[in-house]
């Protein structure tokens, strides 16, 4: 068992939380404030424990110094002083006399956060490749680490792992959450159907290996489809597909024909927007300019039919370019058919972009548990280790 956040005293202590604040921002707006909402439970304990209470987190990626205007945490400071409803001193610096400074300041009860701790990555990656000196010089800022960004857990990074490793460490609220919720699927009651959509193909596709083994049914829609499809032969024309996964992507389904199920028809168009015209085709007939931006109603069709039965689901990546209300309809239906009566199992989403979307078109209230991770999520549920929970003391 992992120690908690409610195995420390606290009372007076510099405790560091490593959040996830990685939120959506679209136009210098937060699009969605559920990773901020989610980490509140940790930082009002900590505050009510008398700590001052130091925020790391990541917004991200930061790839070149002009990359730093839009990633920078002052906007999440304001949201979380709003939700808060007291004030939190923002620092833009991962380090130095300032933050230092400010630091030394803190009254208990004070909220402090520090610059996306990424910035770091500009200096040779020292967050992302977890440097020793930048996490041990993070660790010297406090006394206590709470690692509570459930979204990074699959990476060693300095924030994570590398405080960890310098001084007294423990989990908070929502990674405790997490874990427990995420654990139902370790002996899912069956059918066990887990349904992949999304873009980002090529962190996902390895978890299909294991996912595949574990569940009744895959149900394969959105992006990740389009290179399962072309690894067979089929025309996908301009559609969303991951070319270095092709020869995976063959063999699983060689291997698992029985267990994976994909799309069969799709919504294309010709030009990747919402208002250019669009057409139900089927999945044998797209043209070389076809970009298919949603499953069609016989796959839809499709997967509830596999979905009636479910005892437990598991669902991540959208089922199409859902941003755009034309192609939400495959998205909605699904998340519609699985929240009602038909259906009687426990569902849990994962990823920032279907607990989004499931926010976005009011089934987020409906489902069993929606996770905050992405990646983190996949690769817990597929049995692997998380190195930022791995490192966490034990009790
Ligand atoms: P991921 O982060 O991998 O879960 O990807 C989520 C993103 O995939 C969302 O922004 C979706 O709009 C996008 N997506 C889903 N289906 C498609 C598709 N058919 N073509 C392009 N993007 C898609």
């Amino acid at each position: 068992m992992k120690k908690t956040i409610r195995d420390f005293d606290l009372n007076n202590k510099k405790v560091l939380i490593r959040c996830d604040f990685n939120v959506p921002i679209k136009e210098g707006k937060i699009v969605d404030d559920n990773r901020i909402v989610e980490s509140l439970e940790t930082i009002n304990y900590a505050i009510n424990k008398n700590a001052k209470v130091i925020l790391f987190s990541h917004l991200g990626k930061v790839k070149e110094e002009k990359d730093k205007e839009s990633k920078s945490l002052k906007i999440v400071a304001e949201r979380l002083s709003a939700l808060l409803n007291k004030s939190v001193v923002f620092v833009p610096f991962t380090r130095g006399p300032e933050l230092e400074a400010a630091i030394d300041k803190m009254d208990p009860k004070d909220v402090l956060l520090i610059e996306n701790t990424r910035f770091e990555d500009l200096n040779g990656k020292k967050e992302s490749k977890n440097d020793f000196e930048l996490g041990q010089y993070w660790a010297s800022l406090g006394d206590i680490f709470i690692n509570d960004a459930f979204g990074t857990a699959h990476r060693s990074h300095a924030s994570n792992v590398g405080i960890a490793s310098n001084i007294p460490s423990g989990i908070g609220f929502l990674i405790e959450k997490e874990l427990k919720e995420l654990s139902i699927l370790d002996q899912p009651n069956r059918p066990y159907v887990v349904i992949l959509g999304g873009a980002k193909i090529s962190d996902k596709i390895e978890v299909v290996s294991s996912l595949v083994k574990k569940a009744d049914k895959i149900l394969i829609g959105g992006g990740m489809a389009y290179t399962f499809l072309k690894s067979k032969g089929i025309e996908i024309g301009s559609s969303i597909v991951d070319l270095d996964s092709l020869e995976f992507a063959r063999k699983i389904l060689d291997d698992y024909s029985n267990k994976i199920v994909l799309s069969i028809d799709a919504k294309v168009t010709k030009e990747f927007s919402n208002n250019s015209n669009y057409k139900v085709v089927g999945i044998n007939e797209m043209e070389n300019d076809d970009n298919g931006l949603d499953i069609g109603p016989k796959t839809i069709e499709l997967f509830k039919s596999e979905l009636k039965t479910a005892k437990t689901i598991f669902w991540n990546g959208t089922l199409g370019y859902s941003e755009f209300s034309n192609y939400a309809d495959g998205t909605k239906e699904i998340l519609q058919f699985i929240t009602s009566n038909d259906v009687n199992a426990t569902v849990i989403l994962g990823g920032g972009d279907t607990v989004a979307a499931s926010k976005v078109f009011g089934y987020k209230d409906k489902v069993t548990y929606a996770s905050t991770g992405g990646g983190a999520t996949l690769e817990y549920i597929s049995g692997k280790n998380l190195p930022g929970i791995d490192i966490i003391n034990n009790k």
